[in-house]
């Protein structure tokens, strides 16, 4: 009966929101793995929650019109999903990139509810962004971009309304040109509008390093599960931006040696180990490509256009961007004898890879628990603007390994008392439903 509505969810799901194939695949991932709850709580099923999910509460979808260095008026497309506000005021990043569409942006919002659940924070799920490509702008051109964006964004957001950040693409600059167009247009300085915010400004100590070292805490934690440690392993990462740059640097710190870092153009393979000072000068510092850090790196190789997953290693982290590691990749690493893949990027791993992996017993983190740091910080931030406090880089570290612990317990406790000891996406699939689904039932039909 649960099975038989969970399909028609779906196929409604389908059917409704046409052309939206990552959106489609978050979906079928989350509902795939309820049925075990929805035989325990039918009422979720008689008060439509699962319908009532997956449809956003509100989307804005809006112009952003600017000027080039040429004196050329550029058209993009803007949005914002507002999905589920049942936790708190909506939150979730915002991507620029060439690629981003509606169902991206659908689809991220989505994980988005599930994932600040698992915080235990009171957070709502949200995702927007533009496909505006910053590849090769000039810093005012990102500028007037970011400031056409909020001219139309700042009327949907607010400190107790919806909370943006960065994701793809934006980060600290572009975060601060946002935060001055929002300043300018409300004349007030409403630091908790936006979080990922500068130091001197509102930011919260170790925002900027909190989603990567969200994910190794969370994959030490698997790892511990199973009786081992970070320390002497080997480990590839895909990405070279934010989540990917600070998993980088606490893999290390931890005692294991990264092989790789990625960008869209290919990946590097470093027998020696990631020199993350050289990488971030290239990627952070002068905005290049990933084949000019094997250019100054004796010993390193560069696989053009292909992804990390063919170099051995003990544990993989996607940290780049959605679908990045296929059926295909997922046999390479399990015939390489991989322990553990954690995701840091969102739903880098297909529907297909994630069941090889399952299959063979490799521990599997889940986006949506092991990269919840960054979101998870963003709250901590809001708690301190809200208290017009800045706590230290160590109170705030500390409370984000305290928060990935709880999440690890919290999936691993529900997969076994669901009757799936092991099954971490299970166990978060459900336990940040539920905190919702309930919320949601308190709240009466909406
Ligand atoms: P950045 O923009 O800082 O870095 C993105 C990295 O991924 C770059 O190395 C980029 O390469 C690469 N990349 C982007 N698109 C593609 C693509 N289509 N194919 C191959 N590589 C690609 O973003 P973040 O590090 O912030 O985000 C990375 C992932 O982590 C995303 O999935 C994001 O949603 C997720 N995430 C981020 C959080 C955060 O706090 N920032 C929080 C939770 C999840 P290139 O330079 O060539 O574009």
């Amino acid at each position: 009966m649960a099975d038989d509505r969970l399909e028609s969810v779906l196929q409604q799901v389908i059917a409704r929101n046409p052309a939206e194939p990552e959106f489609h695949q978050a979906v079928t991932e989350v509902l795939h793995t309820l049925q075990p709850l929805l035989a325990r709580r039918p009422e979720y099923l008689d008060q439509r929650i699962l319908e009532r999910v997956c449809e956003p509460e509100r989307q804005v979808i809006f112009r952003v019109a600017w000027q080039d260095d040429r004196g050329v008026t550029q058209v993009n497309r803007g949005m914002r999903v507002q999905f589920n506000s049942a936790l708190g005021p909506y939150k979730g990043g915002l991507r620029f990139h060439p690629s981003v569409n509606l169902g991206i942006i659908k689809f991220l919002g989505f994980e988005q509810i599930f994932k600040n659940a698992l915080t235990g924070l009171g957070m709502g799920g949200a995702k927007g962004g533009a496909d505006f490509d910053p590849k090769g702008r000039s810093d005012a051109e990102i500028m007037r971009f970011c400031q056409a964006f909020m001219t139309e964004l700042f009327r949907h957001i607010g400190d107790h309304t919806d909370v943006p950040a960065g994701d793809i693409g934006v980060g600290g600059r572009e975060v601060g040109y946002l935060f001055g167009q929002y300043k300018r247009l409300v004349n007030a300085f409403e630091a908790g509008v936006l979080t990922g915010k500068g130091i001197g400004w509102g930011g919260a100590l170790g925002r900027t390093e909190a989603t990567g070292y969200g994910v190794v805490f969370f994959v030490s934690h698997m790892l511990a599960a199973r009786g081992r440690s970070l320390d002497g392993l080997r480990a590839t990462v895909s990405g070279s931006g934010n989540v990917a740059t600070y998993a980088i640097a606490k893999l290390q710190e931890l005692g294991a040696t990264v092989l790789s870092a990625s960008d869209s153009s290919g990946s590097v393979h470093d027998p020696a180990g990631i020199d993350l000072a050289l990488l971030r000068q290239v990627k952070e510092v002068e905005r290049g490509r990933i084949s000019d850090y094997v250019a100054r790196r004796p010993g390193a190789t560069f696989l053009q256009g292909a992804r990390p997953w063919s170099i051995p290693c003990d544990v993989a982290l996607p940290c780049a961007t959605q679908n990045e590691l296929d059926a295909a990749d997922a046999r390479l690493l399990v015939s390489n004898g991989v322990l553990a893949v954690a995701e840091g990027a969102n739903m880098p791993s297909s529907l297909e890879a994630i069941e090889v992996l399952q299959a063979a017993g490799v521990a599997f983190g889940p986006a949506k628990a092991a990269n919840a740091g960054g979101v998870a910080t963003s709250g901590l931030e809001m708690q301190q603007n809200a208290a017009r406090q800045q706590w230290t880089f160590e109170q705030t570290v500390g409370q984000l390994a305290r928060i990935m612990e709880n999440i690890h317990s919290t999936c691993a406790a529900t997969a076994e008392q669901f009757g799936s000891p092991g099954n971490l996406l299970l166990g978060a699939n459900i336990a940040g439903f539920q905190r919702v689904a309930d919320a949601m039932l308190a709240h009466g039909v909406m």
